[in-house]
């Protein structure tokens, strides 16, 4: 199905399909990496946990009739999605203070956000995906100000549906990351992955991470968390 290959990013092949227009095929990767590529190391396996993990993700918020770019899983690393221009934004929500936000502004981690944060950061790797406010959004993308609005406020509606879904295996969703990207209808979706890669999972009655701080700071395998963390959402449906 899939044929020529058109990007390899981190995480993730991305390649064009045959015979369907509008379409690319994703391919999980085993590799994974912290600090803007500064750590990597590769986990046999990491890749399948994380398409099955996003892929559930994901077909949970089409049910809930929130527009992503996700068709249906095709194998145990693949993907079917729709093409989009991915929009070069990184969307972050938080619930609680951890990561950056505890480092840049000095805020007691584990502090609780009510109402949940919403950060921006530009989408590049030479300049370490740094910190930008709205005006620089719209600058450095071609989204305008009411999609910026409509990015945000789907963010916010993404952030009460994960909180339920991870809620239901016994799991604090902190914060996480999205991208959002353009169908060629215009129409701007949820695109990239929902995984432990780009979420951070505390277990509500031990605290224990279930996403990739364990490997981020070395205190557990990476394997192990999120064949758990994926044993726990099957065990739901
Ligand atoms: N995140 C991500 N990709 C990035 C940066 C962050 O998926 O390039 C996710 C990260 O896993 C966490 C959230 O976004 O769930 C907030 O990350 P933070 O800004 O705290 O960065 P970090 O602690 O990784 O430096």
């Amino acid at each position: 199905m899939k044929t020529d290959l058109l990007y390899e990013g981190k995480a993730k092949l991305v390649y064009q399909v045959r015979d369907k227009t509008g379409h690319l095929v994703l391919d999980y990767k085993n590799d994974a990496t912290a600090f803007n590529g500064g750590k990597k190391e590769v986990f046999t396996g990491k890749g399948r946990l994380n398409n099955e993990i996003s892929a559930y993700i994901f077909n949970v918020l089409n049910e809930q009739g929130i527009q992503t770019h996700f068709v249906e899983k095709l194998s145990e690393t693949e993907q079917l999605v729709h093409q989009t221009e991915i929009i070069p934004l990184e969307v972050v929500v938080r619930n609680v203070a951890a990561g950056s936000i505890t480092r840049r502004l000095d805020i007691k981690a584990d502090t609780p956000f009510n109402p949940p944060l919403i950060e921006l950061f530009y989408k590049d790797d030479d300049l370490g995906d740094p910190l930008i406010n709205d005006e620089h959004a719209l600058f450095l993308s071609d989204i305008n100000k009411s999609e910026l609005q409509e990015i945000k406020t789907k963010a916010l509606e993404i952030n009460q549906q994960l909180t339920r879904i991870f809620k239901a295996v016994n799991l604090q969703l902190v914060d996480f990351k999205l991208e959002f990207g353009r169908l060629a209808s215009g129409c701007i979706v949820l695109s990239d992955e929902i995984s432990p890669d780009t979420c951070r999972l505390w277990d509500i009655t031990t605290h224990e991470n279930l996403d990739k701080d364990v490997f981020r700071q070395g205190t557990g395998d990476l394997l192990e968390v999120y064949q758990k963390l994926l044993s726990r959402l099957e065990a739901r449906s």
